[in-house]
Order: structure tokens, then sequence, then C-alpha cells
């Protein structure tokens, strides 16, 4: 566990102290992937944000516990380059760019905000990579009613994401790639810019509103409402006059972000060229989806 500045009182930092181990037990008790990269992002964002207003001596230190090469000179915070690019590759804004940052002697020269989200990525990344821990059994069966309530209502959880935030759209007919990328939005994890765009794109050309859209990225831990209502308003033809499709699946493919391809995906009869073929394929009722029609409308034609 990081340890930060003292907290206000003596209650309040036991109850820190207490919760850390009894979190990662029931996180390794439920044993979900998607309930592990939630609470991994939500400690992250509490010490990032514990982070911006401490001592350089505590980042520092912070750096050092979670074996990030880190040193100061005249009063600034460097990190070696090879830590930093191993936790920004995620990040896909032009300021993470190595070339975009000043680099002396391998060392990478950061404001405090910036290395502390650096930080939160080390993070996030050392409690996904050790969870979930072996949990003794007495200690499971001593918390097996907490774990079976947190399990249910993780489950609770992903069905509100795929039953209410996409109201009058069934996730379940998306494509693979698709459905990957809403997991990784709903998880917090940074997508690179080609499946954000893809994504967006797919969102739109479906029936989701702007606003829908904006809400399924609201909880990435980069979250910046402007900034991608933005991004969306471009894709979507709003501000750029130009209303984007998503690419075909031979780019996606080239783009590497063509995740998990389904036998409908792969089948030579369905001719699935396009992410949105695949949904209009998936929507037909099932006795014309048995001969798909070779006049599947193009993807481009609302350009
Ligand atoms: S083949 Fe196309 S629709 Fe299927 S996962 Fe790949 S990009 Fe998506």
């Amino acid at each position: 566990m990081v340890q930060l500045r003292p907290m206000a009182t003596e209650g309040d930092r036991l109850e820190e102290i207490l919760s850390y181990p009894m979190a990662r037990m029931y996180v390794s008790g439920v044993n979900e992937r998607f309930l592990t990269r939630r609470y991994a992002l939500a400690e992250g964002v509490t010490m990032y944000e514990r982070l911006e207003r401490e001592d350089l001596d505590v980042v520092e230190e912070v750096a050092y516990q979670l074996d990030v090469a880190a040193s100061r000179v005249d009063g600034s915070l460097r990190m070696h380059f090879s830590d930093y690019l191993r936790y920004t590759s995620r990040m896909r804004s032009k300021e993470w760019k190595l070339v975009n940052t000043e680099v002396k002697h391998g060392y990478v020269l950061l404001p405090q905000l910036r290395f502390a989200r650096v930080l939160q990525q080390a993070l996030q990344d050392k409690l996904e990579s050790e969870l979930p821990l072996p949990v003794d059994e007495t200690i499971l069966r001593a918390l097996g009613d907490d774990i079976r309530e947190l399990r249910d209502r993780t489950a609770i959880m992903r069905e509100r994401y795929k039953a209410e935030d996409f109201g009058k759209v069934s996730v379940d007919n998306f494509p693979p790639c698709m459905k990957h990328f809403i997991g990784m939005a709903q998880a917090g994890e940074n997508l690179p810019h080609s499946a954000r765009f893809a994504l967006v794109s797919f969102m739109h050309h479906i029936g989701l509103s702007s606003e829908e859209i904006l809400n399924l990225f609201a909880v990435s831990p980069d979250f910046d409402s402007s900034k991608t209502k933005y991004q969306i308003d471009h894709i979507t033809g709003e501000t750029s006059g130009t209303e984007y499709t998503p690419p075909e699946c031979t780019t996606m493919k080239s783009y590497g972000i063509c995740f998990e391809p389904d036998s409908l995906c792969e089948n030579p009869k369905a001719k699935v060229k396009h992410p949105l073929s695949y949904y209009r394929i998936k929507n037909r009722p099932l006795r014309s989806r048995a001969a798909p029609s070779s006049r599947s409308s193009g993807p481009s034609e609302r350009r």
C-alpha cells in the first residue's frame, strides 16, 4: 500500500489502513476481471488526487515504492524514459508522446501533475497484475455472504451497462471488436485513437445520440468532457460537415484493432466486410439472416 500524508484523524487513518487488505481480499474472492479493473482504477485515481497536493519528497518516495526510476533535479521531477514509455504507451493524447517531452540523460522531465498521472498508471498495472491473490478457504468462508453480494452487484453493474446505456440498441448484436472497445471504455481504459474513432462512428451510425456516446467515455481516467465532445462532434459531422463511418474490417485488421472475430465475421457466406454490416446481419430476423443479401448496404453511403 502506498503510504501518504497522515489522514485527518486516527480513525480515518485506521480505516484507510484496514480497507486496503480487505478490498484486496474481496476483489480476489470475487475474481472477476471487470471488478479488478474497476478497483485498480479507483485506487489509482485516489492516489493521483492525493499526489497532486503532496510534497515532491512524497511523490518521489511513491515512485520508489512502485519501482519507477525517478529523481529530482533543481526541484523538478524526472522519470527514466523506459518507465515513462512503459506506463504512457496507452495514453493517446499527443502531449504524452516522448517527442513532445524534454528528455535529458535518459530522463523525462515532468511537472508534478503529469508525473502523478504516470504513477497512477503504474499503480493500476501493479494491482491488475497482482490480483487475484490466493485467499485462504477459512477467510473465503467467513466473507462468503459479502463476496456473493459483491459478485451479484458486479454482474448487475455489467448488465446495467448493456441494458441501460444503449437503451434502444442491443449490445448482444454488436460485432466483437465494438464489444471489446466498450468493455475497455467502461473499465476505464484509454482506447487507442483508431479504436475510439471506430467506436464513436459506429455508435453514431446505429442511432445513439452524441450525449449517449459521451457517457460511454465518462469513466475514463483521462475523461475531459469538452475535449471528448469536440471529438464526437467532429466524427459525427456536427462540426466537420463529414459524417464519418467506422473503417472496414481490412483496415481494422491492419490497425490491429479487429479483436476476437467470431464465426459470423469469418463466415464466407455472410461476407462481413464492415462492423456495420455485421450489426445489420445480426439484427435481421433469423430466416433472412440464413441467406445474407449481397446488397448489404455499404457503410460509406451516409457520408
Ligand atoms: S472482422 Fe470486422 S466486424 Fe469482426 S471483429 Fe474484426 S473488424 Fe470487427
